[in-house]
């Protein structure tokens, strides 16, 4: 069987020793599903890395005016490397130690947007350092930027969240796949870029959801399984409510039922269940499963997770 395992915020921490210990247990995790002899693409978040990038790069810039301001789409290539470098290391350490000699991959990944996604014309998504108001306001005067109150803490420039159109390096990853090796790809969404005059990619300022960039790499190798790896065992209906029902299995319109009422959480759990809605929906015999970054191996095994199901 062909996953692909989407990891999120706890699979990587939020500093540098905070990600050095998490990769552990996540590769613990993923090299369950590889002893299992299942064939592995891991695609991860990066949001705390992107901002401690992008925000050391702000820092350099106020030290040195004279600075190039460093693109977001820069940022997020950079973010891969970084976590690349961690996972792919200690994934290969676990495999070892398990006696699986088996290669390990991290693919720079650049994931189209459509130019007009209407998610443009609304950026939502807070980024970088937080500014005074006055300091905001210039910034968007001068760059040609969004900027919004964040949640009482400041203000931060705000960037849009377009849809994952076409994985870009999808061939390398099916190359890498059949030949055995296990492929980390589409890291913090994958680097948004919009297909230019000619064959020129173009680097957006823009942040992918990684729930969604998976699911469309998931469909473009044409995977079975789509692995939703969080920081909940499984997905709830009235989700922190005395009522809360935990959910074990779902079928696609049950979930797009649930989607309509406002079950999950915009920026959280809504994500996960739209790519696994998306991708069971995409062709015959697929499935998604929402579970515990430790809980991989129980949850394929039926024994615990949200599986979501035609
Ligand atoms: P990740 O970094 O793995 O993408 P997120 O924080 O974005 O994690 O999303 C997972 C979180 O979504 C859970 O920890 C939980 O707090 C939250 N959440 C929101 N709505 C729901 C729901 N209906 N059922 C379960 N969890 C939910
Ligand atoms: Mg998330």
């Amino acid at each position: 069987m062909t996953a692909v395992v989407a990891l999120g915020g706890n699979a990587l921490g939020n500093s540098l020793s905070e990600q050095m210990a998490a990769v552990k247990i996540t590769a613990a995790s993923v090299a369950d599903l590889i002893e299992d002899g299942h064939k592995v693409v891991i695609c991860h978040g990066n949001g705390p890395q992107v901002g401690m990038i992008q925000n050391a790069f702000a820092d350099h810039k106020r030290a040195e005016p004279g600075a190039d301001t460093m693109p977001l789409s820069v940022c997020v290539a950079m973010s891969q490397g970084y976590i690349g470098y961690d996972l792919q290391n200690a994934l290969r350490e676990e495999l070892l130690d398990r006696g699986l000699s088996v290669p390990v991959d991290t693919l720079l990944t650049q994931v189209a947007v459509d130019a007009d996604d209407p998610a443009f014309a609304l950026p939502t998504k807070p980024i970088g350092p937080f500014m005074t108001e006055d300091e905001a306001k210039k910034l968007a005067a001068e760059k040609n930027v969004t900027v919004a109150e964040d949640a009482g803490r400041g203000w931060r420039r705000v960037i849009a969240s377009p849809a994952p159109k076409e994985i870009i390096e999808i061939a390398t990853v099916k190359t890498l796949l059949d030949a055995g090796q296990v492929v980390i790809a589409a890291g913090g969404g994958g680097i948004p870029v919009t297909v230019g005059e000619g064959h020129h990619l173009k680097g957006v300022s823009a942040v992918i959801d990684k729930d969604l960039a998976a699911e469309r790499l998931a469909e473009q190798i044409g995977g079975d399984f789509l692995i939703i790896l969080t920081a909940v065992e499984k997905a709830a209906i009235n989700f922190g409510k005395p009522d809360e029902i935990r959910l074990s299995e779902m079928t696609a319109s049950k979930a797009r039922e649930y989607i309509a009422q406002g079950h999950f959480a915009k920026g959280s759990m809504l994500p996960k269940v739209e790519a696994a809605v998306l991708f069971v929906e995409s062709a015959p015999g697929r499935r998604a499963l929402i579970t515990l970054l430790e809980k991989a191996k129980d949850g394929l095994a039926g024994k615990t997770g949200t599986l979501i199901v035609p």
